[in-house]
This record gives structure tokens, C-alpha cells and sequence, in this order.
């Protein structure tokens, strides 16, 4: 393939991912959204593969090889991943892009063939100091994320002392092992500052995440989302390759992007969330907020569905123990039947409900819920007085009214879906366990509030027994 042809195909590629990233903004045209990105990294891989830069039986054997392990490794992941591991999956697959920032900046470092002199050799060495940085941040970064969001590594914040000056002790160093890299570079040296910052910039990612508490959490994973992008954009620099420099960037931005609608929903400032701790104080982490008053109420299932039988209004609140549950299709089912007694049955998302960004809408969409009674917090969140039965199926953090309540709550200050204010609220969990934040919710204790014990989808496959009954 002639370069020419290379770089209109690498123009249509880019034109798809945008496309891509268009109809992923909103659920009903994100089916679209995923086809153009299938179409443009199609294009994209053929156009690199058949390029004038792989020449050679050799090398095009070499690359469909690794085609063929890291395309089989994904298929695999992702045919064995369960739903609820789609995070993780998703702070692995940043990790990798990470990694291969860090490679390629090596493998470009001591590039035998390179010819580069002069200016051009000092901006390329500037690009592989730039990209190993952020690659080694992101790599380090999500590995912690991904341990944090396994529960391999506990989600409480590890909170150093002074960590704020070892951050910036450690940004400092990194530009002054930047300058004596330049200058080692020159004379055909630069190896030991090169190191010392890769073990640097590993050491900032993992000082970085571990430092971040439970609810903070959505935030940090779309933020290295971003790295990624950012990373895989050093790459192409490094590799002089347009569409990947595109690329990064169009992930970087719209991660960035991310990760402020994230910390404006959340009500936290995206520095502090980034310099980590957030609702901390003196540097160890806070109590767990106030002891709730009141008592547990518990109810049954033929009672639960008696209340929903006699509302008029019921908002369901669903949160990631639904998803656990894969009890998104029963949710459904029992919607369709209210909704034909002429009951007006909506969903309340919190935009950090679940373990992913949009976790909640890709799962009803999976079980057909129509997208006009999915509601967002802020369009929904003034009806709860109005509303009869709001219904929380495996949400806790989402609607503890100790984030408005309780300023010593870890999580005080997070907007949060006011279901205490209906007339009734019902939460389906197994047990009185905290969620992700760790924190205590005195919603459970509430005297309109009322506890229906079990697995989501068997709770609520016997609610739908007796709505039918
Ligand atoms: P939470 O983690 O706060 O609560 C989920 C609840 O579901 C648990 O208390 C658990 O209680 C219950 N549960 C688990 N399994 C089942 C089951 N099979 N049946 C019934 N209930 C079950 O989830 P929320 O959605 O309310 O809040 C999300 C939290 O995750 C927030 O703190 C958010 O910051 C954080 N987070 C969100 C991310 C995102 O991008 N959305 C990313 C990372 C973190 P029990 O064990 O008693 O059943």
C-alpha cells in the first residue's frame, strides 16, 4: 500500500473514531457509536500492516503473530469476563497501554538504526522522556486501580504524611532527571536518568491511586482512561505515527473530559481528587461518620409487592448490586407489569452507580428498558417527595443521605438520589454491609424505610410471583 493511500486511509480512520465517539454519548445511538469504531480500527490495522513501514516477509509475519496472540488473549477476556469485571478489565487494558508507551520509548532510546541528528534528535529524545513518564504513571496507575477495584487491595486511601510535598518533590525530580537525560543523551549516554525516572514515574502512579479513597474512585478511573489516551499519543510521536497521535488524543481529551463531568457530579474538585485523599484530614484517614439512629424494618417480598400494587409512582434506584445479580431482566419484567396497571414506574441513575461510567444504562438497555424512563439524578432527583414506593435494588453509597447529613461522612458533600424523601423506600441487599465506600448508610434505619433481605434477582423474582399471583 502506497503512502499515499496509507494516509487517506488513516484520515477515514480518524473520521470514524469521531463518529465513534459521538454516537457513544448517547445510549440509544452507542450501538452505532461501537460499529464506526469496529470499522475505523480496521481500517487503521490494515492500513499500518499493508504500510510502507513493514517491509518484508519477516516483519508482516512477526506482526500477524502478535495479531494473532494479543487478538486471541482478547477474545478470550472478553468472552470470559463476567459484567461486574468489566472495570477491572477495563484498568488492566489501560495498564497494557501504559506499558507499551514504556516499551516503545526503550526500544526507541536504543534504536541502533536511528539516524536522527541534531534538533530532531533532541525533540525525538524529549518525545521518549515524555512517553516513558507518562506511560510508566499509567501503567503503575491502573495496576493499583485494577487491585483497588478487584478488592485485592483495600479501597480505604493509604495516606502518606506530607504527601502533597512528596508529589511535588517527585514532579521536580522528574524535570531535573529530564534535564540530565537531555544532556547525557547528547553524547550518546542518557541510560541511568532514563531509569531512575521510569522508577520514579512507577512509584508516582502507585503514591498517586493508593492515596484515593472508595467513592473517589470513578473519578481516578476515568482520569487514567485520559493517561491512556495521552500515552498511546507519546507512542505515536515516537513512532511518527499520525493516527495513532490522533488517536491518543481524541481518548486523552474525551477521558479529561470524563473525569470533570465525573468530579462535577460528584461535587469534588478534580485537583484535589488528583493530589488524592479528598475529605481527608492531617493526613489519616477520617472515622467512618456517624453512628445511625433508629431501627432495621424488615419486609417480605408479598409485602413489598402489595406496596407497589397500591403506589401510583415508584422510582426504581438501581446500583451495582444489581449487576451482581444480573437481576436487570426480572427489574424489567416487573416494570412491564406496574406499567400496565397504569402505575408510572421511572429510573433514577446516579452517574456513579455501579463500578463503570454508565454502568446502570448499559444494563437495563441490555434487558430493553425504554431509555424515556431512564432519568438522570439531576432530572429525577426533585420527585422522590411526589413518589409512592422508591425502590433501591442493590444500591447503597448512591443514596446514603450521611453524604447531606453528616460532614464527617467520608463521602459528605457527593450528591446523592434522595429516596428518603418518598413515601416509602424499599433497599434489596443481602445484609446490613456497608458499600463501596465502606461507610455506614442510615437510610437502612429510616422509619419509612424498609429492608427486603436477599439476592436482588431472587427477591425480586418472588416480588414478580406475587404481583402475579
Ligand atoms: P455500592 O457498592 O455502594 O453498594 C452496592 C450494594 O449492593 C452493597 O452494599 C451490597 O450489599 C449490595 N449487593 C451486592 N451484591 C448483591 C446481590 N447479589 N443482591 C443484592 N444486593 C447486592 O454500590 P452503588 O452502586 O450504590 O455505588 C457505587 C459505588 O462504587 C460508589 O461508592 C462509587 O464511588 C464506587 N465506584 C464507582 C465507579 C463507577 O465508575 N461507577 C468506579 C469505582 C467505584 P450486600 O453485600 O449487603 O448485599
Amino acid at each position: 500500500m502506497s503512502e499515499g493511500l496509507v494516509t487517506v486511509s488513516y484520515i477515514v480512520a480518524t473520521i470514524l473514531f469521531i463518529k465513534s465517539l459521538g454516537g457513544l454519548s448517547n445510549p440509544e445511538s452507542s450501538r452505532q457509536g461501537n460499529y464506526f469504531g469496529i470499522a475505523g480500527m480496521a481500517i487503521a490495522i490494515l492500513a499500518t500492516v499493508l504500510g510502507p513501514k513493514i517491509t518484508g516477509g519477516g516483519a508482516i509475519a512477526t506482526v500477524l503473530i502478535a495479531m494473532a496472540i494479543g487478538g486471541s488473549v482478547g477474545v478470550y477476556a472478553a468472552i470470559k469476563v463476567k459484567m461486574t469485571e468489566m472495570p477491572e478489565l477495563v484498568a488492566l487494558m489501560h495498564s497494557l497501554v501504559g506499558l507499551a508507551a514504556v516499551l516503545v520509548g526503550y526500544a526507541n532510546f536504543i534504536d541502533p538504526t536511528s539516524t536522527l541528528t541534531g534538533v530532531e534528535k533532541t525533540i525525538h529524545e524529549v518525545e521518549i522522556y515524555i512517553g516513558v513518564l507518562i506511560g510508566a504513571i499509567t501503567f503503575s496507575g491502573s495496576v493499583i486501580a485494577f487491585g483497588k477495584l478487584s478488592g485485592k487491595i483495600s479501597g480505604k486511601p493509604v495516606l502518606l504524611p506530607a504527601r502533597h510535598w512528596l508529589n511535588l518533590g517527585l514532579l521536580v525530580l522528574a524535570i531535573l532527571f529530564g534535564k540530565w537525560f537531555l544532556g547525557q543523551a547528547e553524547t550518546g549516554g542518557g541510560t541511568f536518568p532514563l531509569l531512575l525516572m521510569t522508577a520514579l514515574a512507577l512509584a508516582f502512579g502507585v503514591h498517586m491511586v493508593m492515596a484515593i479513597g472508595g467513592a473517589d474512585m470513578p473519578v481516578v478511573v476515568s482520569m487514567l482512561n485520559s493517561y491512556s489516551g495521552w500515552a498511546a499519543s507519546a507512542t505515536g510521536f515516537m513512532l511518527s505515527n499520525d493516527l495513532l497521535i490522533v488517536t491518543g488524543a481524541l481518548v486523552g481529551s474525551s477521558g479529561a473530559i470524563l473525569s470533570y463531568i465525573m468530579c462535577r457530579a460528584m461535587n469534588r474538585n478534580f485537583i484535589s481528587v488528583i493530589a488524592g485523599g479528598f475529605g481527608t484530614e492531617g493526613g489519616a484517614p477520617v472515622a467512618g461518620g456517624q453512628q445511625p439512629e433508629g431501627e432495621v424494618q424488615p419486609i417480605s417480598a408479598e409485602e413489598t409487592a402489595e406496596l407497589l400494587r397500591e403506589a401510583s409512582g415508584v422510582v426504581i434506584v438501581p446500583g451495582y448490586g444489581m449487576a451482581v445479580a444480573q437481576a436487570q431482566h426480572t427489574v424489567y419484567e416487573i416494570t412491564k407489569l406496574l406499567r400496565d396497571k397504569g402505575i408510572n414506574v421511572r429510573f433514577a441513575i446516579h452517574p456513579v452507580a455501579g463500578r463503570m461510567p454508565g454502568h446502570m444504562n448499559v444494563l437495563l438497555a441490555e434487558a430493553r428498558v425504554p431509555y424515556d424512563i431512564v432519568l438522570e439524578m439531576d432530572e429525577i432527583n426533585e420527585d422522590f417527595p411526589e413518589t409512592d414506593v422508591a425502590m433501591v435494588i442493590g444500591a447503597n453509597d448512591i443514596v446514603n443521605p450521611g453524604a447531606q447529613e453528616d460532614p464527617n461522612s467520608p463521602i459528605a458533600g457527593m450528591p446523592v438520589l434522595e429516596v428518603w424523601k418518598a413515601k416509602a423506600s424499599i433497599v434489596m441487599k443481602r445484609s446490613m454491609a456497608s458499600g463501596y465506600a465502606g461507610v455506614d448508610n442510615p437510610l437502612f434505619y429510616k422509619d419509612n424505610n424498609r429492608m427486603l433481605f436477599g439476592d436482588a434477582k431472587k427477591m425480586l423474582d418472588e416480588v414478580l410471583k406475587h404481583l402475579q399471583g
